[in-house]
Formats: C-alpha cells, sequence, structure tokens
C-alpha cells in the first residue's frame, strides 16, 4: 500500500490512533478512535495478517469510520472505533492468547476511551481472553465465558430490513412467497433463513460448503443453487458471505428486485450504487441492514434486557422505510439517504452539546 503511517493519519477525520508495537508477537496494534459524538468508539478487534503493518492501520481508520456512520445510522449512543491487530505471522495456543491478554490490557489503560467486540480473524473465545485483560469487551456477559454470538441478531436485523424493503419496493405487507436468495448460511445466513422460512418466504439457498446447504435446505424445504448462482431468479438477494459481491461483472447478471443482505462491503466500488439503481433494483445499504449484531452486543453490554435489545433491532425496519422513502423523493440511491441520515443524526447531536 502506498504512503507512510503518517500519510495516511495526515489525511483521515478521526479522532485519534493509540499504536502499540507487541515486541513478543512481532505484531501491531492499532485502535483507531473515529468520532465519539453519539457515545464511546465501540467497534470489533480484526486480526489479520498482513504484508505490511500499514495495512493493518489503513483497515482500522477506515473501519473506524464505518462504525461511526452504522451507529449514527441507527441513532444509537456508540461513536465509530475499531482495532485491528496486525500480524506478520500467525499466532497460535499459548503465544496468541497472551497476545490477546497484552491487547486487552492496552484497551484497560484507555479506561473506556474504545469499546471491542468479535471481527473477522477473532473468536468469541478470543473475546472472552481479552475480557480476563479489560472490561471494555462488549457480548461477554461473564468472565471466562465465551463472548455470545453477534450471528443471530445481525439476522433479525437483516430479517427486518428485508420487510421494509418488500414493503416498500413490492408493496408486501408480509413475506409469505417473496423469494429470497440466501448467499452464505453461516452465522448470519443460517438464522436468516430459519426466521424467513417461518415467515412464509420461499427460500433459495446456496453455500461453497454444499452440504451445509444442502442439509439446511432439506430442513426447511428450500431449493439450493451453486455458490455463485447470483444470476437466480429472486424478489431478494440477500448476500451474507463475502464482501464485493455487486460490482460492473455482477450488476448486469441480477435478476433479483431488491438486495439486502449482512455482508460488509457489498459494493466493489462507490460507482456500483447507481448502477444497481439504473437497472431498477433496490439496494439496501449493507451497514444499516447489517447493525443488528453490534446493536445486540453493545446493548448487551450495557445490560439491556432482550425485549429492549430486539426492539431496538426490530427498529432496523424503520430506518431502512425512511432512508428508502427519502431517496425515492430525491431520485437517488439508498446510500445517499443513508450517509445523510447518518451525518444529520450526527449534527443534530454535536448541536444538542454544544448547547
Ligand atoms: P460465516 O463465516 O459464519 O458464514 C459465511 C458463509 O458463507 C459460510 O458458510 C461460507 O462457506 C459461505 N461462503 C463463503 N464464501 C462464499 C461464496 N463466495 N459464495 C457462497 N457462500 C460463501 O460468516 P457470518 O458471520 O455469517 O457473516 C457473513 C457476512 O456478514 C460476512 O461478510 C460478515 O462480515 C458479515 N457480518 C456478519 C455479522 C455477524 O454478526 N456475524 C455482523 C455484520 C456483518
Amino acid at each position: 500500500m502506498a504512503g507512510s503511517m503518517r500519510d495516511w493519519i495526515e489525511k483521515w477525520d478521526g479522532l485519534g490512533v493509540v499504536v502499540h508495537y507487541d515486541a513478543p508477537s512481532e505484531a501491531w496494534f492499532y485502535v483507531a478512535l473515529h468520532d465519539d459524538t453519539l457515545g464511546p468508539p465501540t467497534g470489533g478487534c480484526r486480526m489479520k495478517l498482513y504484508a505490511h503493518p500499514d495495512d493493518g492501520l489503513v483497515d482500522a481508520l477506515r473501519l473506524a469510520r464505518g462504525m461511526t456512520y452504522k451507529w449514527a445510522g441507527i441513532d444509537l449512543p456508540f461513536g465509530g472505533g475499531k482495532s485491528v491487530i496486525a500480524l506478520s505471522r500467525p499466532l497460535r495456543g499459548e503465544e496468541r492468547v497472551e497476545t490477546l491478554l497484552r491487547f486487552g490490557g492496552l484497551l484497560q489503560s484507555l479506561r473506556g476511551a474504545y469499546w471491542t467486540g468479535e471481527d473477522l480473524g477473532t473468536t468469541p473465545e478470543d473475546m472472552a481472553t481479552i475480557a480476563r485483560a479489560t472490561r471494555y469487551v462488549h457480548g461477554v456477559k461473564k468472565p471466562g465465558e465465551p463472548a455470545v454470538d453477534p450471528g443471530p441478531y445481525t439476522a433479525r436485523g437483516v430479517l427486518a430490513g428485508i420487510r421494509g424493503a418488500a414493503e416498500h419496493f413490492l408493496g408486501k405487507e408480509n413475506l409469505a412467497g417473496v423469494s429470497v436468495l440466501i448467499q452464505g448460511v453461516g452465522h448470519v445466513g443460517e438464522p436468516l433463513a430459519r426466521s424467513l422460512a417461518e415467515s412464509g418466504a420461499r427460500l433459495i439457498l446456496s453455500d461453497l460448503d454444499s452440504e451445509r446447504a444442502r442439509g439446511l435446505a432439506a430442513e426447511l424445504g428450500a431449493e439450493v443453487v451453486g455458490a455463485e448462482a447470483i444470476d437466480t431468479p429472486c424478489d431478494v438477494f440477500a448476500p451474507c458471505a463475502v464482501g464485493g459481491v455487486l460490482n460492473a461483472e455482477t450488476i448486469p447478471r441480477l435478476q433479483c428486485r431488491i438486495v439486502a443482505g449482512s455482508a460488509n462491503n457489498q459494493l466493489r466500488e462507490d460507482g456500483d450504487a447507481n448502477r444497481l439503481r439504473d437497472r431498477g433494483i433496490l439496494y439496501v445499504p449493507d451497514y444499516v441492514v447489517n447493525a443488528g449484531g453490534a446493536i445486540g452486543l453493545a446493548l448487551l453490554g450495557r445490560k439491556r434486557s432482550d425485549a429492549e435489545i430486539e426492539e431496538r433491532i426490530d427498529g432496523i425496519r424503520e430506518a431502512i422505510l425512511a432512508i428508502l422513502e427519502e431517496s425515492a423523493e430525491r431520485g437517488e440511491a439508498p446510500v445517499k439517504a443513508a450517509d445523510r441520515r447518518a451525518e444529520r443524526n450526527l449534527e443534530r447531536k454535536a448541536a444538542a452539546l454544544a448547547e
């Protein structure tokens, strides 16, 4: 990646970054604090091998900014933050545990300036390890226990988002008979499939692990298609596997009316939002529709009841309806309206704080 660490930080519009070199593991720890207008910077910890440690910093800066928009988009009292443990070699066993404990020690020294949780490359067990060294971890109910799986919360939010989109775009008050293609039936896709089946939707499942897709399909009475079969006709395409699935090559092939799923960064580039709009396909912004897991873990950390958590996650439907109505009025891609809504929430709170 071109540019030095200093260049990237200079260009960034966040609050600041904590940088630590962990000599025993030769890993770099980055804690990026993007914005605290709505509350303490909060976002997951990514642990990954990087060709150069600066690439981990760039990821942390970009992802922390994304978290600011995610929280503001659903108007919850958390700020944008993200951490990255940039590895130069894989860490296993005791060495991994010791590294995570030192990372937890760093978070503890920040005294709540940043709250973490699971992300790509970290597991519920890793979160339990970090929680041995700091209280600033979401999703761990009791020290020593693995963290709660955010997948079912995320799936609940995606379901709420699909409901809102189907109501707005297809005029459907419920999902009976609506066909949904789920790409990836993992921690999010599987519970999503189960709740869609309960809602009477017609399911089409796909997964790189075809056994997994077939097993679930047999249980739910769903159809199975190959992992790359995004050109299968359906009402809703729900990408719940990898990012970048919506791009100049795939968008012309889509045969759906709506795209709404959990995968992060579904658009390969910003212009893909307009490509979808030009094809008459409604793209529901990923960072709004996949916020359920973040909401669930953050509110669990604040000891909120299950009923309150579910209500906040179900609120994703109203958030999406408001975004879709605004974007339809202005004739623009919904992602623009989503960004503006998040910025409005931030400005409103900043103005209230300044009074
Ligand atoms: P997961 O690893 O549990 O499941 C992903 C599934 O997708 C696996 O079954 C895998 O075999 C399959 N898969 C991978 N590549 C595929 C491809 N090209 N085509 C079809 N299937 C493929 O992951 P998850 O936790 O369910 O997350 C799914 C997506 O949602 C990821 O992009 C993740 O970043 C995003 N997300 C997850 C959460 C959460 O709470 N887990 C929250 C927000 C966003």
